[in-house]
């Protein structure tokens, strides 16, 4: 019991998603007769629900991988779990299953909204007893109520999309880790690890950060009020997450001002893929505004630290802007051009 209640101490000392999930499934892992801990993402393909591991214990040790969800060999589809369907449809806490002698499991979906995303999947040798359920209900909706508050303080509250306080935090780990994370799979307790994107590449695999802005905001608040403008604020957020892959991190920055940390691709990718979103936001029609379009700058976003990261993301904006706005420029190509010039010294570091 003592030994629980530190695992659960241990648990709630986490300030991050992925350290919490490690630290749960860690304290699940070692309880008697729990032979095996995965976390199971739930998500749709081709119409089609599908599970995949997310994470899982391995010797101990707490693994995870980033490889796409959508690309994962590992992916099953749903319907190879009757027990847990049959949960989801009607709604229930858990599901249990006994598939093989000697292997007794049950789920533990996290339910949001009516939705389930990820779901906990704990299989003992023994038969789970209903004393057994209680731990194991009761680990998991401590989990659950910690990882609403994390929610809470990691996200904007207008869009829902990540805060400035989570970028500043996340950003450091992502940008340091990031190239390597992109080569070779890892794994350490508590870390993630990331397996490589498929298909030999020749082109190296890089992270991105991008800085976008929407072009003459201020008008649609001066003509429309600013409660048009925070209609537009919400709509933006939701195009930027229909266009970007799960793994893409994407935080409301400032007013009108976001930013998305591109995973591990190529530049000819990145390029792509910001001039398909600014062409979706040309393209779409908000309601009584009208047409809106989009600043954007990038930048590799292991090109020194988070402050020259942001710096020169925000430089190749900000040469977007000077030239006619509606448009995605690449700080290297700038430097490159001559229009822009690699600036950031120490003496505007400490400026900054
Ligand atoms: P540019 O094309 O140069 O980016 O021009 P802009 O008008 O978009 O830029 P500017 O930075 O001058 O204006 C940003 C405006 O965003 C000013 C501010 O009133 C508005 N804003 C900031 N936060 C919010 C918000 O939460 N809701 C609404 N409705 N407006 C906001
Ligand atoms: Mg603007
Ligand atoms: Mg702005």
């Amino acid at each position: 019991m003592t030994h629980l209640l530190q695992n659960l101490v241990e648990m709630t000392g986490h300030r991050d998603h992925l350290r919490l999930e490690a630290s749960v499934m860690a304290t699940l892992h070692k309880l008697t007769s729990v032979v095996e801990v995965r976390a199971l993402e739930v998500f749709q393909r081709e119409g089609e629900a599908c599970l995949r591991p997310r994470s899982w214990m391995e010797n101990g040790q707490w693994v995870s991988t980033e490889a796409e969800a959508q690309a994962d060999a590992r992916r099953q589809p749903l319907t190879h779990f009757p027990a847990l369907q049959a949960c989801f449809e009607a709604r229930t806490e858990h599901a249990r299953s006994a598939p093989q002698k000697g292997r007794y499991v049950v789920w533990l979906p996290v339910w949001v909204h009516d939705q389930v995303t990820s779901c906990l999947e704990v299989s003992q040798s023994r038969p789970i007893s209903a004393h057994r359920l209680d731990v194991l209900m009761g680990i998991f909706n401590v989990y659950k109520n910690y990882q609403s508050l994390l929610d809470y303080s990691e996200r904007d509250a207008l869009t829902g999309l990540f805060n400035r306080k989570t970028f500043d935090e996340q950003f450091a780990r992502h940008a340091s880790c990031g190239d390597e994370r992109a080569r070779a799979p890892q794994s350490a307790p508590g870390a993630p690890a990331a397996l490589p994107e498929g298909g030999g590449n020749r082109e190296p695999l890089r992270q991105w950060l991008a800085v976008i802005d929407i072009d003459h905001f201020k008008q649609v608040n001066d003509r429309f009020g600013h409660l048009y403008g925070d209609e537009v604020l919400i709509l933006m957020a939701n195009l930027l997450r229909s266009s970007f892959r799960s793994h893409d991190r994407i935080f409301r920055f400032g007013g009108e001002e976001f930013v998305v940390l591109l995973r591990a691709t190529t530049l000819e990718t990145a390029h792509k893929v910001f001039n398909r979103f600014r062409q979706t936001v040309q393209d779409h029609h908000f309601p009584q505004v009208g047409q809106i379009t989009v600043s954007v700058g990038f930048t590799a976003s292991a090109s020194g630290s988070p402050v020259e990261i942001l710096g020169q993301a925000d430089q190749a904006l900000y040469f977007s802007k000077e030239n006619g706005r509606n448009q995605v420029r690449f700080y290297d190509d700038l430097v490159a051009s001559g229009h822009l010039q690699s600036r950031i010294s120490h003496e505007d570091m400490e400026l900054f």
